[in-house]
């Protein structure tokens, strides 16, 4: 996609945890965002032509020998800059302010008392205001030529500005929902003081990207692999729509989906679905079941899993003989998390960004969502006419159910899992639940235990449900479901999924626990 014609904001990136919420609460401002780490040569930076430019959040202390830093003349570009927490921190320390270990760190909801309302910042947000922060250190002096527009009890400066530069330093994070005002300020930023009109809309991206490669393409041969999750679904329409039959979807069960989750999938992409293309269903279930056989370790499976999906697929490429391109669903978020853009580890090793896979005769890869966070890739999904149910589906792990079976996994505790599951999703769809929860499912267990039934002793499995409410995924809280919802489906998990004799409610929040079980 041809971004360089949009205005565009920078986040720099100094290693914090919320990072990637920053750039996206900016394209929720209808303004297009890219990340990039603090390490970027300011050269690079000023060829971007950024309208404004954010300093995150970081581990480091801005004083410590070796901390991230940057040059002071990104102040100077005549380029609108913010700094969060670290970021601010570091921009007052670079013009001459002081930083140091506060007396009393800061963590979690914080009431911010602002002290010039007329801050362009917080126009329209009324003192004291509701906070989220997250320091051991603090500003103890601004840089000269700054003004202190904000404080809190155990904070002199919590925000600070030299409104002549457009430079502004905000102590906390208001790119986090915590902060009840936060994204009003951050639009603030945007819109007001860097002055971006907002011409970053998903209503057109659909239609130039399909133009885009359709030029691209040409009558050349495309290749995408079709898991049935929002990211490849969408990758594989618009390609549809660009090349038709030219499109080859190789969807591969690998006998670890949702119930159902495989006829869904080719409802949608088989030939008797809406979309002009060549299908292939690849029922690769025994293939996997052999190759997870007794293994037990999370992160074994995951890699078994992974490396046999590449497998499967190479087969069937082969059988397709030469491509011109080969198509994945790479969203933004995976570039990121595979150290392309910003600080964060590489979380996500299997993504394959950037690089080629050798396994396919190709000559290109074609990633025609790497710009887009995941509500934007939803919104292009229902531009596109794909189903609500395909486009608005609830995060589901690649390796699938195999990592929500702890322990070994095998067919016949797939199929304990996949029913319970299903049970689970239909009560929690009877009972108008499903809107509220953000994720759920049933997991199996590795404890066996004794029960009774039919005045027989058993040995069986318990199951596990869980269902959290967030709004980010990096937090989250569990849904309270009412009892009378848990005991049906706790009724019906025991009466209809042979093996089971108890069910488990998962009340833990993320922290300390994560959403999925491994
Ligand atoms: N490491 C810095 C501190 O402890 C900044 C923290 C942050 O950016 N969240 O104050």
């Amino acid at each position: 996609m041809n971004t360089a014609k949009h205005e565009r904001v920078l986040v720099i990136d100094f290693g914090g945890q919320y990072n990637q919420l920053v750039a996206r609460r900016v394209r929720e401002c209808n303004v297009y965002c890219e990340i990039y780490s603090y390490r970027t040569p300011l050269e690079e930076i000023r060829g971007m032509n950024p309208k404004g430019i954010i300093l995150t959040g970081g581990p480091d202390s801005v004083y410590a020998e070796n901390a991230a830093s940057c040059s002071p003349e990104l102040f100077s570009l005549g380029v609108p800059v913010l700094g969060l927490c670290y970021g601010a921190q570091l921009m007052m320390q670079v013009l001459g302010g002081r930083v140091e270990r506060a007396p009393e760190r800061e963590y979690g909801k914080t009431e911010v008392i602002i002290d010039k309302a007329g801050s362009p910042l917080f126009e329209g947000i009324d003192s004291p205001t509701v906070c989220w922060m997250s320091h051991n250190d603090y500003i103890s002096q601004a840089a000269p030529g700054f003004e202190i527009t904000a404080h809190t009890g155990n904070c002199p400066v919590a925000a600070a500005e030299n409104a002549g530069r457009n430079l502004y330093a905000i102590q906390f994070h208001p790119e986090v929902l915590h902060t009840e005002h936060g994204f009003e300020m951050l639009r603030h930023f945007v819109m007001d003081v860097c002055g971006c009109s907002g011409d970053w809309r998903m209503d057109d991206f659909a239609e130039s990207m399909i133009a885009e490669l359709k030029k691209k393409i040409g009558s050349g041969k495309v290749l995408c692999g079709l898991s049935g999750g929002v990211d490849s679904s969408v990758a594989a329409v618009l390609l549809s729509k660009a090349v038709g039959k030219n499109l080859t979807c190789v969807f591969v069960d690998h006998g670890l989906l949702r119930k159902s989750e495989g006829d869904m999938v080719e409802e949608v992409f088989g030939p008797d679905g809406p979309y002009d293309l060549n299908f292939v269903r690849v029922n690769a279930q025994d293939r996997f079941y052999i190759k997870l056989a007794g293994v037990q370790e999370p992160e074994r499976k995951r890699k078994i899993i992974g490396e046999e999906f590449i497998r499967v697929f190479e087969d069937e490429a082969k059988k397709i003989g030469h491509v011109d391109y080969l198509v994945q669903g790479t969203i933004y978020p995976d570039v990121v998390e595979s150290g392309l853009g910003g600080e964060s580890a590489v979380i996500k090793s299997h993504h394959n960004v950037g690089g080629l896979p050798d396994y396919v005769d190709f000559r290109e890869i074609i990633e025609p969502l790497r710009d887009l966070f995941k509500d934007e890739v939803r919104q292009v999904g229902l531009r596109l006419g794909i189903p609500e149910k395909l486009v608005m589906r609830q995060p589901f792990p690649g390796p699938g159910l195999g990592i929500r079976i702890i322990g070994d996994v095998t067919a016949e505790k797939v199929k304990m899992v996949q029913d319970a599951d299903a049970i689970f999703r239909e009560e929690m769809e009877r009972a108008g639940i499903n809107g509220e929860a953000s994720q759920y499912y049933a997991a199996l267990t590795n404890v066996r235990s004794v029960g009774v039934m039919g005045d027989e002793r058993t040995y069986d499995y318990a199951i596990a449900l869980r269902s959290v409410n967030t709004v980010d995924f990096m937090t989250a809280d569990v849904t309270e479901i009412p009892y009378s919802v848990l005991k049906t489906v706790m009724n019906r998990i025991i009466n209809e999924v042979d093996h089971v004799n108890r069910v488990f409610y998962d009340i833990t929040s993320k922290p300390p626990a994560t959403i999925e079980l491994e």
